[in-house]
Formats: C-alpha cells, structure tokens, sequence
C-alpha cells in the first residue's frame, strides 16, 4: 500500500518506518526543512532504540521516502496518517492548528478516495473537524479515521510493531476494511483491534494516558504518606502490585510524571470536562500533586545545607523524562535545574542521550559531562533524576572520591537502603525513610 504520514516526529517517524518494515511505500512528510534534509542524508533525527536498523533498511530498499512537500507526499497514498503536535494551548486544551491547517491543505489535493487517519492526540470531536475541512475544498470521497497511538517513547517501535491492541474509530465499512488490512502483520499474535466510532477511539486515548497518570500519582501520595508514617513505599509496591487486580507496572514511586503526553492530555481532559461543565476532581488533584511532586527534593537539598545553596555544585544524572529517550519535554530534571539554578547553585549534569536537546534549551547555564563521574568531580551533592539502568550500580568508592560530601538526593529510588547505610551515605529518596 502506498502510504503518507505527515509529521515526522516521536509518532510520525516510527509510524512511517514501521508501515514501510511491514512492505510498504512511505513517503513522510514535514515542514521541517532541517529534519528533512537530516533524514534524506541517512541520519534519523530522534533516538529510539531499534529504529536506526529499520530505517537504515527501508530507506535503501526504496520503502521510506522523505519530503517536505505535502502534495508530492501525499501523491498516490491510499492512506495519509496525520502525526502531527497537539501541544496545550494557552487555556490548556488541544491546540489543533497544526492538524487543522494540513486538513485544509490537503483537500484540493485529493485525487481518488483516501482515508485520513488522524494519530495525533486529539479531543473528542476533532475528526469531524478535520472532516469538516477537508470536505470544504475535496472533489473526492474520503473517510477520516481516528486511531490514536499507544506507544511508549523508548520503546516505540516494539509498541507499534506488537502493539497490546489496536484502537479504531470509524462508522465507515470502507475505511474498515482498508484499516485492518494495514495493522493486520502486526495483530498476527492475535492481539485485538478494536472498532469503535470516532469520538469513543479519541476518548479512549485520553481515558488511558489519564489512568496512568492517575495510577502514578496516586502511588506517588503513597509515598509521600509512607514518609511521614515510617513505612516503605517499595514494599507497598510489592505488597498491592502482586494483586492482579492492580498490576505490577506503573506503581514505582518518583518526582513526578514528565514528558510530551501526560502532562497535556491529563490537561486537555480537564478542559474537555470543564467544556461540558463536568468538573472531573480526580484529574484536578493529579495535577496538582504532580507539580508539586517534581521538586519534591528541594527542600530537602536546602535543609541539608542550611539553606545555605548560593555556590553550591549540584550533580544531576539523567536530563531526559524517563530513561532510552533523549525527550525532555516536561521533564522533572527541567524543573529542578531551574530551582536550582535560581537558588544560586551550580549544575554539572550527565545523561546518556538527552544533553544535546537540553543544551539546546539551556545553552551553556549548566555544565555538560562526558559521563557520570565527571558530573561529580568537585560536586558539593548528587541529585537522581532520571532511572537509566546505567546509574544502578555505579562504582560507589569511585562516587565517593570524587564528591565533596556523601550525599545523594535519588527522585527514583535506585538504592536498597541497606546499601546506602553501609557505604555510609546520607540518602534520600522516595517514600523512603532518609539514611544519614
Ligand atoms: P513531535 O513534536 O515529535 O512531531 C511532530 C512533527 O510534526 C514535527 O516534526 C513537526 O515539524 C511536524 N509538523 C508540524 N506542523 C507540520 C505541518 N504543517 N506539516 C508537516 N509536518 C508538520 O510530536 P510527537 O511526539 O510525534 O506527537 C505527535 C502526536 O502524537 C501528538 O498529538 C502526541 O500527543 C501524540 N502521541 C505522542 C506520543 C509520544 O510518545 N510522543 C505517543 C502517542 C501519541
């Protein structure tokens, strides 16, 4: 099948080279100009383990095709996904400019019937819209699909070519049929793909990032609880997430939930609610304690050094909001370095993938590692942000020579306590009692 994707980013660019893996022909398309150039040059522009092998293969096959034009994109494409950003606007619901613009654009450039999926995170009722504007200046038949994307940066092309299920919103037979033929080489496990209509398939997108994000949160107050009554979050974890009924995943208490989906959708599903004046209290609460959350160790950092931070150093390991993406938007590590920085601090900051996008952000305020010790050298303390299985067991005697005081402020709870005691450290985590 010949198939476009516009956007080419986190979704748009595994999509595109998942469906070109699976034999077909992929042309992505994305007004970035850089990006695109980068991706014609044969250089894949986010990092996502496993992708760089597939697009690598695709590309000199002829499957995966780059442009920065949408009518040359789109040329002969039986289907065009719509990858596009959905970010929070300033009222905190979906922007859909960008969705709303290609929509218009691509009307007077259909040819022959075509299905137009929608992958962006959208709220309920965007499919219409997007009908809507297509249908103003189309001479063609068309369907607009909703199927929202369930994938996991860091492990994105695993989720999209096994995913748990596949979600699509159509009434159309027609888009049906085309539909299932597409994810068919990827459901062969016999996971489900599951019809609905339009705006059942855009709130079941939403309905799921917000029951994460609840689920986090919720552990999260846990923690917050076990400190201040002497008990262990990682054992509550172990005890409640061996009932089935609960699970084990998504329960490990942290500084907070981060990244370019949880924070606006669990906001864009508050905006919806309050569009239909349903005041939906379960999402006002896990905002507002996962803001709080992020900086949760700050005062424990001032406390250690009697509110005495001006000229401090801070180590920072792990910049990217969870760990084998180089993502950083939302992510906790953004907010601390602020505070921190705003205290007076100094930040040496290591991470294995994501300083380049920080650095971009942030340019030369904070000091860039070549790997995690180098971020302690002359350190006055070490703050954990970012769980990448690199930081689990470092060289502890080699920590120690290097950092001015046994410290360590860990936001994701890497050490066994016991540990932290006998090297003699003051630790602090999460849900933990501190060890000093
Ligand atoms: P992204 O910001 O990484 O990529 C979007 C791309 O669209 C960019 O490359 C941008 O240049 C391009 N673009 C913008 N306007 C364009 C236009 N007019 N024509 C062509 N290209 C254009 O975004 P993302 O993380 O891939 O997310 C895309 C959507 O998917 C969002 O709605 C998001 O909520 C949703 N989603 C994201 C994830 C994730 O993990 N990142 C997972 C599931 C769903």
């Amino acid at each position: 099948m010949k198939i476009a994707v516009v956007g080419t980013g986190y979704v748009g660019l595994v999509t595109g080279t998942c469906f070109s893996e699976t034999g077909n022909h992929v042309t992505c398309v994305d007004i970035n100009e850089a990006k695109i150039n980068q991706m014609k040059a044969g250089k894949v522009p986010i990092y996502e383990p496993g992708l760089e092998e597939l697009f690598h293969r695709n590309v000199a096959e002829g499957r995966l095709n780059f442009t920065t034009s949408l009518a040359e994109g789109i040329e002969g494409a039986k289907v065009i996904f719509l990858a596009l950003p959905t970010p929070p606007g300033e009222d905190g619901s979906a922007d859909l400019k960008y969705i709303l613009q290609v929509a218009n654009d691509l009307g007077p450039l259909l040819k022959e019937y075509t299905v137009i999926i929608d992958k962006s995170t959208v709220p309920v009722g965007t499919s219409e819209l997007v009908k809507e504007a297509i249908a103003q200046k189309a001479q063609v038949p068309f369907d607009v699909v909703s199927n929202p994307e369930f994938l996991r940066e860091g492990v994105a092309v695993e989720d999209f070519m096994k995913p748990d299920r596949v979600v699509i919103g159509t009434q159309s037979e027609k888009a049906k049929e085309v539909m299932a033929k597409l994810y068919a080489p990827l459901v062969r496990q016999g996971n489900p793909i599951i019809f609905m209509d339009e705006r059942s398939a855009e709130m079941t997108k939403y309905a799921a990032n917000a029951f994460l994000a609840t689920k986090i949160t919720f552990m999260n107050e846990i923690a917050n609880l076990c400190e201040l009554v002497g008990a262990n979050v990682d054992d509550i974890r172990r005890g409640i997430g061996t009932d089935s009924r609960i699970g084990k995943r998504f329960l490990f208490a942290g500084i907070g939930y981060g990244g370019s989906c949880f924070p606006k959708d669990v906001q864009a599903l508050a905006k919806t609610s309050e569009e239909n004046n349903y005041q939906f209290h379960i999402l006002d609460s896990v905002m507002k304690v996962n803001e709080n959350q992020k900086t949760k160790l700050l005062p424990q950092v001032k406390n250690y050094f009697n509110n005495e931070l001006v000229g401090k150093t801070i180590a920072i390991w792990g910049l990217a909001f969870k760990p084998y993406t180089d993502d950083i938007r939302e992510a906790p590590a953004l907010y601390n370095i602020d505070a921190l920085l705003e205290a007076g601090c100094s930040i040496k900051a290591y991470d294995p993938e994501a300083m380049p996008n920080v650095q971009a952000l942030l340019g030369n305020s904070i000091q860039f590692c070549k790997n995690p010790y180098e971020a302690l050298e002359d350190a006055d303390a070490l703050m954990i942000v970012t769980e990448w299985p690199q930081f689990r067991t470092p060289d502890f005697d080699k920590m120690d020579s290097l950092l001015k005081n046994k410290v360590i402020f860990d936001g994701r709870n890497l050490y066994e306590l016991s540990q932290m005691k006998e090297l003699g450290y003051t630790y602090y985590s999460i849900g933990r009692q501190t060890i000093q």
